[in-house]
């Protein structure tokens, strides 16, 4: 069975207030629904569910257990995917196998030429710390 890795913030829901998100962004239900009935499985990957995130993040949210807030993040994430009726098979922060992974921040690397990858982001990053 193929599988494909969906990232959650700003990829499958606007990014906005960390537990009262938009609706998924324009066609997101649909496209999802369409990979399952084309019999993928559908891995959720998000760094909400990162023990490591909530160490690091919980007190910016005013959560003093960085456990608690991991619970927040979790229940929200199924419920918000259960709600809109978005089909998934697991839920991770780790980087499981998979056929693609779909993430708004991701920047695609043929094998071989990473550094050439990264010279041409530091030159567009540069450019925009100038703008
Ligand atoms: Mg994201």
């Amino acid at each position: 069975m193929k599988t494909v890795a969906i990232d959650f913030d700003n990829t499958i829901a606007p990014w906005g207030p960390l537990f009262d998100l938009d609706p998924p962004f324009p066609g997101v239900v649909d496209a999802m629904t369409d990979l399952r009935a084309a019999g993928y499985r559908i891995i959720i990957l998000t760094s909400r569910l990162s023990p490591t995130w909530w160490q690091n993040g919980c007190y910016k949210f005013d959560y003093q257990d960085p456990d608690a807030f991991g619970e927040a993040n979790v229940s929200y994430v199924v419920d918000y995917l259960q709600y809109w009726k978005i089909p998934f098979d697991h839920i991770t922060s780790e980087k499981v196998q998979a056929d693609a992974y779909f993430d708004d921040r991701a920047i695609r690397v043929e094998p071989g030429l990473l550094a050439n990858d990264i010279s041409e982001y530091l030159i567009v990053e540069n450019k925009k710390g100038k703008s």
